[in-house]
């Protein structure tokens, strides 16, 4: 959906302050990842020497261009149900390959439409403008569902959802966490039918300039570049520099086109 490539339902689990997401150093490039939780507490670490606690929300955005790490750490004080999601945008030309930054965003801007509530995480709804950053024109909103509730949409961007928790139907279709109900372009409103008090996940953007490539945790368009980060990252040549954490690296898998050519 636009530059929307992918995402990853975080729980709901319980962690304990020891452990949590429990995801030691790893590479991205060429993406941001927007993390959101709507409960519970995580600690992110990057290359960058960021260090973040992260709560119920507020968002960790962190834009990859060539080349970052991180590791998504239990925080060491929080322990009991961990809740959110974390979404990944596909950088244009324009950035991907650009050094890489990192922001968090504690207070993001919440509206009430109808009886529902819409928090912006990234872009402009219904007038109001998330602070995060964003290389190409989309929207993230996270809604917070009593009933029924009739959304104004942009026509030139293409648009989805996804349930975190409760249910509720799209335009007459039945959607439950575990599933992404693709919208398209062309709609100016769309009706949202809660069953029951429903969290759900907007995201729309104006459709990408080009199609990407998705390798492992790189967003890249050839394979030629995916082949660049995955020996980067095997030789730890300074690429994606390094992150200050006590949890194990994690290997890269190889390619599966070049372990069919025995690279
Ligand atoms: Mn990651």
């Amino acid at each position: 959906m636009g530059a929307w490539c992918f995402a990853d339902h975080i729980g709901p689990a319980a962690v304990t302050k020891e452990h949590g997401l429990d995801i030691g150093p790893h590479p991205h490039t060429g993406l941001q990842t927007v993390t959101y939780l709507v409960s519970g507490e995580a600690l992110h670490r990057d290359s960058l020497g960021s260090e973040q606690l992260i709560s119920a929300g507020q968002v960790n955005l962190m834009s990859a261009g060539l080349g970052v790490s991180h590791s998504e750490e239990a925080t060491g004080r929080y322990e009991g149900d961990l809740h959110g999601i974390q979404l990944w945008i596909a950088q244009p030309d324009a950035t991907r390959h650009s050094p890489s930054s990192f922001e968090h965003h504690a207070q993001l801007p919440r509206i009430s439409i109808e009886h529902s509530l819409a928090t912006i995480l990234i872009g402009e709804f219904h007038g109001v403008r998330s602070p995060a950053r964003h290389d190409t024109p989309l929207v993230g909103v996270e809604l917070a569902i009593k009933k029924r509730l009739l959304l104004s949409l942009r026509t030139d961007f293409e648009y989805a959802l996804i349930v975190l928790d409760g249910a509720l139907a799209c335009d007459g279709v039945d959607l439950a966490p575990g599933q992404l109900g693709y919208l398209g372009t062309g709609n100016d409103e769309i009706a949202l039918d809660a069953y029951e008090p429903t969290r759900a996940m907007l995201l729309g953007g104006v459709p990408f300039e080009s199609d990407v490539m998705i390798w492992w945790n790189f967003v890249a368009r050839t394979r030629s570049e995916i082949d660049q980060a995955f020996e980067s990252w095997h030789k730890d040549d300074g690429r994606f520099g390094n992150v200050s954490s006590h949890l194990e690296r994690i290997s890269a898998p190889t390619p599966y086109w070049r372990e069919a050519r025995g690279a």
